[in-house]
């Protein structure tokens, strides 16, 4: 499946059409977004067997942020041996963790308002909760995923790194700052979640034509899902629908020479394997 926000609704994507959830279910799902992942087995036992016969064609860059108001917002710092290297930050002994604020999530083709000077780029893939977490073991840990997409934890590094005594969520958390979608893919769908590129394509200022400026892999994670699953769990409770920006590989802005903040006329194409792909736009 790949659960999608259509002007705040539930649906269900396939190819360039959108089933919409709560028609197609006569009300049993939907249209509220959240209820997909609050009744995970038995939605997903339904999308199995969904009729897409009244699906209608969606241009992509109508779609929302696939959950525009999680419960719970987790993002991991350092989680890629090569970024903390590029960070010159040691490699954690513990998940580094902080949070975006929802009104920072954004869709899959969104713009943002490039008007301060240390706008940077994370390619992270994003992780959402199909299952209550309370004290999970990493053994358990996927059976509590619903699905997969990509996203950006954009940043503006001088409001992440202000002092006296720096918190990264509101330079995480600015208007737009986190893009994500086009749908979450559910896990079904996916060969190996934990064997998934995770990609950066930039073309505007700075850019050399189409670069690629990030090109890393969920295998190189240091704290796998399952691992983030059992480690955030431990101490608060996870709830369906949350969702886990797990980290970023090594190329982002700041690490460069000279650095690499976003202007206007950029425009970022963020990718997970071939199975999500996001572009943000920055005027
Ligand atoms: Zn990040």
């Amino acid at each position: 499946m790949r659960i999608a926000n259509l002007n705040n609704r539930l649906v269900l994507l396939s190819g360039d059409t959108a089933l919409d959830v709560a028609e197609a279910s006569a009300g049993r799902f939907g249209p509220d977004i959240l209820s997909a992942y609050d009744n995970w087995d038995d939605f997903a036992a339904w999308g199995k067997t969904a009729d897409f016969s009244a699906a209608k064609p969606v241009n992509l860059a109508d779609l929302g942020a696939p959950i525009p108001f999680p419960r719970q917002i987790f993002a991991i710092g350092l989680n890629y041996r090569d970024h903390a290297d590029e960070a010159s930050l040691p490699y954690p002994e513990n998940p580094m963790v902080f949070t975006k604020f929802a009104s920072s999530l954004a869709g899959p083709h969104s713009t943002i308002k490039a008007d301060t000077s240390a706008i940077d780029f994370e390619a992270e893939m994003v992780v959402v909760i199909g299952k209550k977490a309370d004290r999970v073991k990493a053994a358990d840990g996927w059976k509590h995923v619903a699905g997969v997409t990509i996203g950006q934890d954009l940043t503006e590094r001088d409001v992440q790194w202000r002092p006296p005594a720096p918190q990264f969520s509101m330079g995480k958390s600015l208007r737009g700052y986190g893009p994500f979608g086009p749908a979450v893919v559910s896990l079904d769908e996916i060969a190996d979640p934990e064997n998934l590129a995770v990609q950066g394509v930039l073309t505007g200022p700075g850019a050399d034509g189409e670069m690629l400026i990030q090109n890393g892999n969920t295998k190189d994670l240091i704290f796998s899902v399952p691992q983030l699953i059992e480690r955030l769990s431990e101490h608060v409770t996870l709830f369906p629908g949350d969702i886990i920006f797990t980290g970023t590989p090594a190329g982002v802005g700041m690490g460069r020479e000279p650095k690499l903040f976003m202007k206007p006329g950029n425009v970022l194409t963020t990718r997970l394997g071939d199975i999500a792909e996001i572009v943000t736009t920055f005027v």
